[in-house]
């Protein structure tokens, strides 16, 4: 049935084609349509025949070269470089022949496109490959490299994977008449979130996170729930309380499609890795091995945001800016041809940051919303974000007149690089050490400016000015590096994980600043109960240290200090805002993320605002959509 379904399509858009085409092979790309050609010519000039058909199918349509037509390789290179203005950069050029595909990696990507794509199209013609461009990490780091290695080698498997996918896709689409949502996780709660969407056609999860601190699973032995059935997973951001399973489910049989940002997949590796090896440090077992993270890798679909996407026979995705940290989503679900839409916010901001755009309000309809919680209750109003920021700056400078160390216990993603783009901007002079998982966490911020606010990319796209690339940002890469900054006389700040001072750098910075009293320790981010960064925030005056089996007692001199109203999520009001500003009143908004108390209050104040149903359910909960 599928087969046919697939045959009688490619044979419709192949009798929509000249008859010199001469097609060598048409295949699934996910939701996208692939043709191969063997004639050069069509290939280089069939542009506006393939917009025809585009047109006409209401699909995404891509015209690759048959390799058998591709130029020699070293050629290509040659001719490439040839084209391409120095200015560029280029940093590397690879191939996936079986794409028909040579990925340039560059600098500056808008040269080797060129105006109106001249250069790009210049390219094709010369060498009969398709160019598709790659922004060359900023900063390098070893992450990003093995990352694009891992995609590259593997363009045979993708080739098969994606046509499978798609053939699933277009398996054909009978009725949607009735569409529910099971709570398996970060309802009444925060962390370990998962949604599993169902209709007769679909079934997909959203988001599959883990409990920090606890590492439960979310509810995955419910009825409604079977890994095999399983058509898709849509990962809204990297943080490991939305993605941290991921690699658990391809591991335990899921071999279907994983839709994300590109900059989330990037990130989703490093923490997932970072993750597995901790655990191994602490004599634990993960729950996966760093196969699952690959195997994730390989059956990732990347999606830009506002990109339209068809994932199951009858759910279409768009994923939206969330602003909560780089390529975080909002995953909207348009079901059943227009049926019903579910917004599915994740974790969100709506404010403008010092790095990104607000919660972006760019979708037609919704009908049922998926809302956050975290500050959900009416006491939860953060500081002014400019106050925040004048606070930090103020602590620090204030700490390098004493000549004293600064440090700033963070997480890898998002704080410690508003941090750096906040002192940055404040003209900050000190080094400032980016110590742990920091510097390729920067790094992959660096691959990605496109996903930052518009303040930002005009400031380093168009004025050439990289935050990130400043001259006093400095990697600490090993304990000998550590020693030699503590020893050395200058009063410098120090970012390093974990945020709450549960292992990881800044616990040894800790140790070694806590007696001096002209340092200072800021908490940028909030403190779990029963962490050591709370212990401190709250005064503790002496802190065991253990040195060589034996426990010392080092007494907390350091100033501390604490700044809120940096946080990555919406506080009460933003929260408020947000729903206020909709284009149309939901039916129903679905409360979750947040603990018990912060979803029933947040779940009654939408509903007097609203005056629409309004639910704060509980895990294992099953709701009727429609
Ligand atoms: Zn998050």
């Amino acid at each position: 049935m599928v087969e046919e379904k697939t045959t009688e399509l490619f044979e419709r858009v192949k009798n929509n084609l000249p008859s010199d085409a001469n097609i060598s092979d048409i295949r699934f790309e996910g939701s996208e349509i692939v043709l191969y050609t063997k004639n050069s010519d069509f290939f280089i000039k069939g542009t506006d025949t393939i917009k025809k058909l585009v047109g006409t199918f209401k699909k995404r349509i891509i015209l690759r070269p048959d390799p058998s037509i591709c130029k020699d390789m070293e050629q290509t290179k040659k001719t490439i470089k040839k084209i391409v203005p120095k200015e560029a950069g280029i940093k590397d050029i690879t191939y996936e022949p079986e794409f028909g595909k040579v990925v340039i990696e560059a600098d500056k990507p808008g040269l080797v496109i060129g105006k109106r794509g001249e250069t790009l199209n210049k390219i094709k013609a010369e060498t009969l490959w398709l160019p598709s461009i790659t922004r060359a990490p900023a900063i390098p780091s070893e992450t990003i490299k093995i990352l694009r290695g891992l995609i590259h080698k593997d363009s045979k498997f993708r080739k098969e994977f994606l046509h499978k996918v798609g053939k699933n896709i277009h398996s054909g689409w009978k009725k949607t008449d009735w569409i529910r949502m099971t709570a398996l996780g970060g309802f009444r709660e925060v962390g370990r979130s998962c949604i599993l969407i169902q209709t007769p056609e679909s079934r997909v999860l959203l988001d599959c996170g883990l409990k920090p601190g606890s590492n439960e699973f979310p509810y995955l032995t419910v009825p409604e729930f079977d890994i095999n059935e399983l058509d898709a997973i849509v990962i809204a951001h990297a943080h490991m309380d939305h993605a941290g399973i991921a690699p658990f489910l391809f591991e335990h049989g899921y071999d279907g499609p994983l839709y994300c940002t590109y900059p989330t997949r990037d990130q989703m590796v490093l923490l997932c890795m970072d993750y597995v090896q901790l655990m191994q440090k602490e004599g634990k077992t993960a729950p996966y091995s760093t196969k699952g993270i690959k195997e994730a890798v390989r059956h990732t679909i990347c999606l830009e945001y506002g990109e339209v996407s068809d994932i199951t026979p009858d759910i279409r995705l768009t994923l939206l800016n969330s602003g909560h940290i780089l390529g975080s989503a909002m995953a909207h679900l348009h079901i059943g041809e227009g049926l019903h839409n579910v917004l599915y916010t994740s974790d969100m901001k709506f404010d403008k940051t010092a790095l990104y755009e607000p919660t972006s309000l760019n979708f037609s309809r919704a009908e049922t919303i998926i809302i956050e919680s975290t500050y959900g209750s009416s006491s939860d109003i953060l500081p002014k974000r400019s106050e925040a920021e004048a606070k930090l700056v103020q602590v620090c400078k204030d700490t390098m007149k004493k000549k004293g160390k600064v440090l700033i216990p963070s997480f890898a993603i998002e704080r410690s690089q508003d941090v750096m783009v906040i002192l940055e901007r404040a003209g900050f002079k000190n080094t400032i050490y980016l110590d742990g998982m920091v510097w390729d966490a920067t790094a992959i911020t660096s691959t990605y400016p496109e996903y930052l606010n518009r303040d930002l990319q005009k400031l380093i796209l168009q004025q050439g000015h990289n935050p990130f690339t400043s001259k006093i940002f400095k990697r600490i890469g090993s304990m000998e590096e550590r020693k030699k900054v503590l020893e050395s006389k200058e009063p410098c700040v120090i970012v390093a994980t974990s945020g709450m001072l549960v292992g990881g750098p800044s616990v040894w910075w800790l140790h070694q600043l806590a007696e001096e009293k002209k340092n200072s320790i800021v908490f940028i981010g909030w403190q779990g109960e029963g962490t050591m960064g709370r212990r401190i925030q709250r005064g503790w005056k002496e802190l065991p240290v253990e040195e060589k089996g034996r426990t010392r007692m080092v007494p907390v001199n350091l100033g501390v200090h604490t700044v809120d109203g940096l946080s990555g999520h919406s506080d009460i009001n933003q929260l408020q805002n947000y729903v206020a500003r909709l284009k149309q009143i939901p039916e129903r908004v679905i409360v979750n993320h947040g603990e018990s108390n912060k979803c029933t209050e947040l779940a009654r104040t939408l509903h007097k605002l609203l005056r629409c149903e309004t639910l704060a359910p509980k895990n294992l909960e099953t709701i009727r959509l429609k």
